[in-house]
């Protein structure tokens, strides 16, 4: 399988940060062999969009409204990111679950809305520090994957990151052996869901990934890519991470 490796921006850049940071990333140039996607946030994908173009680097999203379309005041539709170019959205990132309280059943609708305007869902799921000291990160990464009850085959372009809430933003990823083990529980996971469909998707790590930990992370079986958050808004760190990728 090809590695995924896709740059979170969060809402660190302006739009002109966000030129500046796609122009440095465009010139150091995507290894063979590695998809990649950079995510800047709403206001910058535009710009962002058209430094992309045929680069082979895809343009993604953050995140998207359950909603199709109508009054919902400062909310972005699937279809609006389908018009700029937009190929993967990040969904469930446990930023938008603590705090806007996002859960697996508006989860699902905001998969739906992209599925229908052919955009490919990112889903994150992961475990919070105390459902891992309690033994419970296989329960609540199967819970999570509720989100996905409404597909009967994975959509084109799909792929899952096992993010860990206590590795993101800490500097403390998950070693590789916890990464290995929890991919393995969504692979299971998955597989049960959509049989052997489910061999494809690529399962990304995301949590405090550096271009010092990423060569070891992804030579664990099952770690097909990484989110990126922090070390994506270093242009020559996030290039390390996709020359480690190749
Ligand atoms: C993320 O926000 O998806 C992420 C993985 O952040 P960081 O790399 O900064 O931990």
């Amino acid at each position: 399988m090809r590695r995924l490796v896709v740059a979170n921006w969060k809402m660190y850049l302006t739009p002109d940060a966000s030129r500046v940071l796609a122009e440095r990333i465009v010139a150091g140039g995507r290894p063979p062999g590695v998809d990649a996607a950079l995510a800047p946030s709403f206001g910058a994908l535009e710009r962002v969009g058209g430094i992309l173009l045929s680069t082979g680097i895809a343009l993604a999203a953050q995140d998207v409204s359950p909603e199709k379309e109508g009054a919902f005041t400062g909310e972005v539709s699937a279809q609006s990111l389908k018009e700029l170019g937009i190929s993967l959205c990040i969904v469930g990132h446990s930023e938008r679950r603590q705090r806007h309280a996002e859960r697996e059943a508006l989860l699902s609708r905001k998969i739906e809305r992209l599925v229908e305007a052919e955009v490919a869902p990112l889903y994150c799921v992961g475990e919070t520090r105390s459902e891992r000291d309690a033994g419970r990160t296989a329960s609540v990464l199967t819970a999570q994957l509720g989100a996905l009850e409404g597909l009967k085959a994975p959509p084109p372009g799909f792929a899952l990151a096992y993010e860990p809430v206590w590795a993101i933003g800490t500097g403390l990823a998950a070693t590789p052996a916890m990464a290995e083990e929890a991919h393995s529980v969504l692979r299971d996971a998955l597989r049960a869901r959509w049989g052997d469909a489910a061999g494809a998707i690529p399962i990304l790590y995301g949590g405090s990934m550096t271009k010092a930990n990423a060569g070891e992370l992804f030579a664990r079986p099952g770690v097909d890519g990484g989110l990126v958050g922090g070390a994506s808004l270093d242009a020559e760190a996030f290039l390390s991470i996709l020359k480690a990728a190749a």
